[in-house]
């Protein structure tokens, strides 16, 4: 599938819109993250082995990649080790590579050099489908499709029980938005989502991820401003999934960071420094004068974590 998905990625789109009857208006919308939610199933439609329930470990050993070998590297002996659950939030300047480690453990791309171990094996030697079941990939500024709050929900779990539906809008702090919609779950949430806030548009993506029941899940933070309202959800959200899920969130506000467990700071292709926010505004530089002119200067709030 993953290499139909490279040199048909029309088909696979208009394959996944049939299977899922999404309206063609949709087609359009559906993106990376969304088309892979589909690729639950081997390549004879079985669906994919699980692989477990607990929270997945990651590690990158001394990786290199770039985007194609006329093109420069971006990743330039990248490690870094996520052990335990919990969360782990990755800051730097933008076109630091942070949204490339993501595609990696995903194995959209293959490294060039060192290894990407997701369970403490080499993701090239997972059944893609087993990997890809196991991840939850919340792009960043994620989109809504056309269609209700429930299809959208559904999309990449159409069999999901209804308790299965309550308890990820619970888990995602959407049930006040629902129970605050004219028709609830039913309500046409509009062409791009554009009845849904970002913040609440970020949410129904991260429950659309949720459904999928992860054992790893990747959040590419939008970097656009949240209400408090919002940024308090979401820290709620990312507080109780990093539980029993493994959560790697590139965070682009200080909320995010100063709860995250561990923090991988990097620049320019590389690990520059890891540790919790109060160790690294100690004893990285780098991360001190961010921290100060950037997450602090401002109400948190009001404020994206503009390290780019
Ligand atoms: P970050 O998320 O830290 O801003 P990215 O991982 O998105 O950084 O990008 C790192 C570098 O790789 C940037 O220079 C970016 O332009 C480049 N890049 C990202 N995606 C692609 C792509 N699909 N093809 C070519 N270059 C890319
Ligand atoms: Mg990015």
């Amino acid at each position: 599938l993953f290499l139909f998905y490279l040199f048909d990625p029309i088909g696979r789109l208009v394959e996944a819109a049939q299977q899922y009857q999404v309206g063609a208006a949709a087609i359009a919308r559906i993106t990376r993250a969304e088309l892979l939610e589909t690729e639950d199933t081997d390549a004879a439609g079985e669906p994919a082995k699980r692989s477990g329930t607990a929270p997945a470990t990651v590690a990158f050993e001394d990786v290199s990649f770039r985007y194609g070998d006329d093109l420069p590297y971006v990743h330039h002996g990248v490690t870094f080790d996520v052990p335990e659950p919990g969360m782990t939030a990755f800051v730097g300047p933008s076109g630091a590579g942070k949204t490339t480690v993501f595609g990696l453990i995903e194995r959209f791309y293959e490294v060039d050099g060192g290894r990407v171990l997701v369970d403490g094996r080499d993701v090239r030697e997972w059944p893609l489908a087993e990997l890809r079941a196991a991840i939850g990939y919340v792009e960043q500024d994620a989109p809504v499709l056309a269609g209700t709050l429930r299809e959208n929900l559904l999309f990449a779990a159409p069999d999901a029980t209804e308790e299965e539906l309550r308890d990820a809008v619970a888990r995602a702090r959407l049930e006040s938005l629902v129970a605050g919609l004219p028709e609830g779950l039913e309500t046409p949430v509009g062409h791009r989502g554009s009845k849904l806030s970002g913040g609440e548009r970020q949410r129904v993506a991260i429950a659309r991820a949720l459904l999928r029941k992860p054992r790893l899940l990747l959040l590419d933070e939008a970097t656009s401003q949240l209400d408090a309202v919002n940024e308090l959800a979401l820290r709620d959200v990312v507080a109780e999934v990093s539980r029993d899920v493994t959560v790697l969130v590139v965070a682009h506000r200080l909320s995010t960071v100063t709860m995250a467990d561990r923090i991988v700071v990097m620049d320019a292709g590389l690990v520059r420094a890891v540790g919790t926010h109060e160790e690294l505004v100690a004893g990285d530089p780098l991360y001190a004068e961010l921290a100060a002119t950037q997450f602090l200067a401002t109400t948190p709030a009001e404020t994206p974590l503009e390290l780019r």
